[in-house]
């Protein structure tokens, strides 16, 4: 059959737009298919939290500090807790920027009137530094929430007229001190916020302690996360006492069984936990830290038999070494197979829960 110039123009056209129907409706298709999933996981939400900071050390633009508020409707709530105040300013800059922080005005004023309290783990730097540096400038009223030997490091170290001006309940009162008794297992309520409180306590290079929250939703008795300072692994966690003996606390293991009964019922969402190093980081030289392997053994004692893939395991604390983030995702997923979901937070990115 010949065709006229005409009609083989035209037939080129209708064919060119077919094709560009057809790309057009891909694209439209993945962007709904991708929105829909997100917003699915943001109207299932319990949680929302905004990592300031991810990283174990150097950089003190990226070091631990997770914002955590509760979702209702798949809205945040405008009311936030700090874990830990390593790195504060510069990752609300960053969330500001990244429209991570919908209900914020300015930096300023949303560290002063939007971070409630400040949950800190343990006294070394890498998890206050930018807390502290900060205090001159915040709100009177807020909560420091920790165990008594986090605070006692707080008082006597940095807010002690010395390192910095004392901002906390015998200074400038800007905080007041929440101390948490490890041994008290009822969760109390946190100032200004709708989170309840329990704290576990950890080892980190022992004796030298650390300690954990367990986080609640005050009215939503079904939602909980655990967030973990630094820690070393039981097995390796030793207290050495008088004649060259040594006693093993075991306090992820006393902790494990705590929240076991969470996990069973399905009120555990999360685990902020970290992994400083990479497998072949030899057990003398951890520092009480975790590597991937000694990870999946302290999951696998909380695990046992209960099925642990609705539990986000947000792994933190990564140390700032080249390949590190890449080496410890690929050794957690080929130890831990599809027993555990692993989430890598990056400073920036929101974390649904
Ligand atoms: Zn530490
Ligand atoms: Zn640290």
């Amino acid at each position: 059959m010949l065709l006229t110039k005409k009609q083989q123009i035209l037939i080129v056209t209708l064919t060119s737009l077919i094709m560009l129907s057809a790309v057009v409706i891909t694209v439209v298709l993945l962007t709904t298919k991708s929105d829909s999933s997100s917003s699915k996981e943001q109207t299932s939400a319990t949680f929302y939290v905004v990592p300031l900071g991810t990283e174990g050390g150097l950089d003190e633009s990226d070091l631990s500090s997770y914002l955590l508020t509760s979702v209702n409707a798949g809205q945040p709530n405008v009311v936030y807790i700090a874990l830990d105040g390593g790195t504060i300013r510069h990752g609300v800059d960053v969330a500001i920027q990244q429209k991570l922080l919908q209900s914020a005005t300015d930096t300023e004023t949303f560290i002063r009137d939007q971070i409630k309290a400040y949950l800190v783990s343990h006294g070394h730097l890498d998890h206050l530094g930018g807390f502290l540096l900060n205090s001159p400038n915040d709100k009177a009223g807020k909560s420091i929430v920790a165990m008594n030997e986090t605070i006692n490091i707080i008082q006597q170290h940095y807010f002690n007229g010395q390192a910095w001006a004392d901002f906390g309940a015998q200074g400038l009162k800007t905080y007041d001190y929440q101390i948490l008794d490890p041994t008290n297992n009822i969760s109390q309520p946190i100032a200004n916020t709708d989170f309840n409180v329990r704290l576990f306590r950890l080892c980190h290079t022992c004796p030298y302690l650390s300690s954990a929250f367990l986080v609640s939703r005050r009215n939503v008795s079904t939602a909980s996360i655990l967030y973990l300072g630094d820690t070393g692994p039981d097995d390796i966690e030793k207290i050495p006492l008088p004649n060259n003996q040594t006693s093993t606390p075991r306090y992820l293991e006393q902790m494990w069984k705590e929240v076991a009964p969470l996990v069973v019922n399905g009120e555990l969402k999360a685990i902020f936990i970290e992994v400083s190093y990479v497998n072949d980081r030899p057990d003398n030289l951890l520092f009480g830290h975790l590597t991937p392997k000694w990870l999946l053994k302290e999951l696998r004692v909380l695990k046992s038999s209960r099925s642990m893939k609705n539990v986000k395991i947000v792994v933190t604390h990564i140390k700032p070494e080249k390949g590190a983030r890449e080496t410890i995702m690929k050794q957690l997923k080929e130890g831990g197979g599809d027993d555990f979901t692993f989430v890598l937070p990056e400073q920036g990115e929101a974390i649904w829960i």
